[in-house]
């Protein structure tokens, strides 16, 4: 049997999990998610990414209809009614059902979802040997028209570039800014190693500020590895050392190879390898 999902309080089956055909998030994308992972039992940075929801709620004027320490109690709640220790958690919150128009002050009741499941975003080889990548046409939403800050409903943007990268043989595919600057990849952020330097996008490239990006740097920062948030090339990533992803559910996974170039040696870095290795010491910690 799969595991209890929750909505709006409520438990019901993966069968019965069910809200209505009105529902903004279907209709217009409205609405704001995360995805979180919980090691032996324990919810990864829940409190990060809780505020990270409810930020996203605000920038779309979406009022969550419980407080924080509701919705915190609430995922406890149903992880452990799921009875997986390691699993993967999509929280949804959507601005509920209305009219057929755009009008969101025409909604009401938004749905709150929590999901609890396990997630396997790439084949466990790809850990080992790293990813083949792309640079996708496709670039990332401008921040004016639509915010990469807000983890919202609608990843059409990145789902486009995903779909150049399938279409070239890639699980992955790297998304510019509209400066034409490296922004992140279509779920998850990027990182270079450049001279022992590690290197990641600044938040100001368009990027969605990662739970798993931000674990990174403070690692990097215990171990003593110089660590710089910047404005990186397509061309920095091209003559990088090495280079690797971070995502709650991609965790930290190398990259050998962008745009059928090799990165550094083309094998996976040492940097990389030692931040997988801290990576999975920090998070069942
Ligand atoms: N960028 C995008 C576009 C994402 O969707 C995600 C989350 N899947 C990330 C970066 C990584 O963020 P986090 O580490 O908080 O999961």
């Amino acid at each position: 049997m799969s595991p209890p999902i929750y909505i709006n309080g409520k438990y019901f089956s993966k069968e019965d999990a069910k809200i209505s055909v009105y529902d903004h998030g279907l209709l217009y994308g409205d609405g704001v998610f995360e995805g979180m992972r919980t090691y032996s039992n324990k919810v990864f940075r829940l409190d990060e990414h809780i505020d990270r929801l409810y930020e996203s709620a605000r920038a779309i004027l979406l009022t969550i209809p419980m407080s924080k320490q509701e919705m915190i109690d609430a995922v406890k709640k149903t992880v452990e009614l799921s009875g997986l220790s390691d699993s993967y958690i999509r929280l949804v919150v959507t601005r509920g059902s209305g009219s057929l128009g755009l009008d969101p002050n025409r909604t009401s009741d938004p749905q709150v979802i929590i999901i609890v499941d396990l997630i396997a975003l790439y084949d466990r080889k790809y850990y080992d040997e790293g990813l083949k990548i792309i640079t996708a046409s496709t670039i990332r939403n401008h921040p004016a028209a639509l915010s990469p800050r807000i983890k919202s409903l609608n990843y059409l943007n990145n789902i486009m570039a995903k779909l150049e990268g399938l279409q070239a043989g890639c699980m992955e595919a790297i998304m510019l800014n509209h400066k034409g600057e490296v922004a992140e990849c279509t779920g998850d952020n990027i990182f270079i190693v450049k001279r022992g330097q590690l290197l990641t996008p600044s938040a100001d490239s368009g990027i969605l500020e990662g739970i798993t990006r931000n674990a990174i740097l403070e690692l990097a920062n215990t171990l003593k590895i110089p660590a710089r948030e910047t404005t990186l090339t397509r061309h920095d990533l091209l003559v990088a050392d090495e280079c690797f992803l971070t995502g709650s559910a991609a965790e930290v996974i190398p990259v050998v190879s962008i745009d059928s170039r090799p990165i550094g040696d083309g094998k996976v870095g040492p940097t990389t390898k030692q931040l997988m290795i801290e990576f999975k010491k920090l998070v069942v910690r």
